[in-house]
């Protein structure tokens, strides 16, 4: 099975929009998709809107919007590519370095909550959780994976956990 569940769209920093994103990975034989534009915790948001920078993520009050527009583009993917669409969204914590992909959110969370919140949040909506990029350094510091790990166990009942692996040090 072809699937990707870390996709970025015109909605915040990708370069294709969400039809141009369908029909990418539809004429390419997916079978699932998962769109996960990022949400921001407050420390970052509110630097890019003091840096005069443009925000490139989902906002709070976009939220639902965006949901729809991922709903009403799923059944075009079903039914012209019989390839799922997930919505998803990557809950992105810069403070204390976890990228958390929520695969079949339905409510907003918080990004600035801890990382056990987050993850009761998510899994209190019974959205797949994901270390996003595990392996990545921001400012040579890595992401804080063992706090997702830990985190995850506390609620392991109904925990669902993957994550990309990798030899390579980038
Ligand atoms: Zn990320």
């Amino acid at each position: 099975m072809l699937c990707d569940f870390h996709i970025h769209t015109k909605f915040s920093d990708g370069r294709l929009s969400l039809r141009e994103v369908v029909d990418l990975f539809g004429k390419h034989g997916f079978d699932v998709i998962s769109i996960t534009d990022p949400i921001l915790d407050r420390y970052i948001l509110e630097e890019r809107i003091r840096k005069g920078e443009q925000i490139n993520a989902i906002t709070k009050e976009d939220f639902k919007d965006y949901l729809k527009a991922l709903w009403k583009k799923a059944k075009r993917a079903w039914k012209e590519y019989n390839m799922l669409l997930i919505p998803g969204v990557e809950i992105t914590n810069n403070r204390d370095l976890y990228h958390i992909l929520a695969i079949d959110i339905k409510e907003y969370v918080e990004p600035s909550l801890s990382v056990e919140e987050i993850i009761k949040g998510v899994k209190e909506q019974n959205a797949l959780v994901i270390a996003a990029h595990p392996d990545r350094k921001k400012e040579d510091k890595e992401m804080n994976v063992e706090a997702i790990k830990d985190a995850i166990r506390k609620n392991e009942n109904i925990a669902i956990y993957l994550m990309r692996k990798t030899n390579e040090k980038r």
